[in-house]
């Protein structure tokens, strides 16, 4: 067995069990007395839901990791990837050709493989404890567009890194770098105008004491808001949500339906604020930015190994080389430094969000934003014990104690 296929199998290993680890505090966790900001947030019955609730994803997120795992073990040791590499070299003349074909049919087989679990989510799980609202028909839809925009956005992407590649060789880095950048900054701009619509309506939300009380609020804090839309959250789920989009003359302001239709008016109000909170320190901005580095860096250290045979051959190709087989080891090879990553790009994220808080809660909108948030967490069931070590390494926000804590102290100062 090559040695780099064995370095990529501890790799492989590693992930799942940090993850499974971290699955089973969060079990441990979970009988935790509720901490003291958060009593009455659940009466007894509804608490017992939520901990069946908690239970019956942690079992699917487990059953789903193990499932991956045999199959990507199967792959890797029956080197079928570097079959469909030779395969799909004898159906196609063009190198780019090959290479598109290849990763469509990986991206297909991916797609076939995680549906069941998408599937079981939002019919049997998200449904039996009333989330669901999506139809079969829209279910099916949605999973063909994403599936076709996937195929397109990356084919595209796809192709131009790949001649990229062939001309400059392995200083493409750079160039792609650019791209890429161009493609994240286009998609951050655009998202709501090209890509929302295709799965959900969004409409100019109308006068009245809402918009009244948004504007009004916005412009307190310095902020003219025209672009304030109301989306059909409705259509997938009961589970509410509001957001901001895009920067400059293209900055917009979603509101789900079933938030509006969850919190109260000042509760909405407070919602957005934390977003303008965002907005104010440029947070868009900075994690645009964020992206756009750790895009360069994975290509130029791609770059440092696309040539080398060795990543081909460890997948099971025939071939000196192939960039298909390359990027997919590369890739796996690359992938504990995410263990490494996510707690900081986390705790990057936790600061951004308590600094939002703080924004909101100055300009006196603490109070409807603990309420706001303690009925969104309600609504969705939320965990309220999560095991510290979850939180450091996965949550992209405080707990819901944590948020209500430092609003309070807020507060007071
Ligand atoms: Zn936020």
């Amino acid at each position: 067995m090559p040695t780099l296929l064995i370095v990529i199998i501890a790799f492989v290993l590693l992930e799942f069990a940090v993850s499974s680890v971290l699955s089973w505090l969060n079990g441990k966790w979970m009988t935790n007395p509720v901490p003291k900001v958060l009593e009455g947030l659940y009466d007894e019955d509804k608490y017992r839901k939520q901990q069946e609730y908690t239970r019956t994803n942690r079992r699917l997120g487990w059953i789903e990791r193990c499932v991956t795992l045999v199959i990507t073990l199967v792959i890797l040791l029956t080197g079928l990837l570097g079959w469909l590499d030779d395969l799909t070299a004898k159906w196609s003349h063009g190198l780019l050709i090959q290479l598109l074909i290849f990763f469509g049919i990986y991206a297909v087989v991916s797609a076939i493989i995680s549906l069941p679990f998408s599937y079981y989510d939002t019919f049997v799980i998200e449904e039996k404890f009333g989330f669901n609202k999506t139809t079969r028909k829209t279910f099916w839809l949605d999973t063909l567009k994403s599936l076709v925009l996937m195929l397109l956005l990356g084919g595209v992407l796809l192709s131009v890194v790949y001649l990229l590649y062939s001309y400059l060789g392995s200083s493409f880095w750079l160039w792609a770098t650019l791209v890429c950048a161009a493609f994240i900054i286009f998609f951050s701009l655009f998202y709501s105008n090209l890509i929302v619509p295709l799965f959900n309506k969004q409409k100019p939300l109308e006068q009245g004491e809402l918009r009244t009380a948004i504007e009004e609020a916005a412009s307190q804090m310095g902020f003219s808001i025209k672009n304030i839309y109301v989306m059909d959250g409705s259509k997938h789920s009961t589970k509410a949500n509001a957001y901001f989009t895009g920067f400059g003359m293209k900055k917009r302001v979603v509101l789900f339906d079933t938030l509006i239709e969850q919190l109260t008016t000042d509760e909405i109000v407070a919602v957005l604020t934390h977003e303008l909170g965002h907005y104010k320190h440029r947070d868009t901005i900075k994690n645009t930015i964020m992206s756009i580095v750790m895009v360069a860096v994975n290509l130029w250290v791609f770059s440092l190994l696309v040539d080398n045979p060795e990543l081909s051959h460890a997948l099971g190709g025939s071939r000196n080389h192939s960039f298909a087989l390359s990027l997919i080891a590369f890739s796996l090879l690359f992938s504990p430094i995410d263990l490494i990553l996510d707690p900081i790009i986390n705790g990057i994220s936790r600061r951004c969000e308590y600094r939002a808080d703080a924004y909101a809660a100055h300009y006196g909108h603490g109070e409807a934003l603990i309420s706001g948030l303690k009925k969104l967490s309600a609504n969705t069931l939320s965990n309220l014990t999560p095991h510290p070590a979850v939180v450091w390494m996965d949550y992209s926000h405080p707990t819901l104690a944590q948020r209500i804590e430092a609003i309070m102290s807020e507060r007071e100062e």
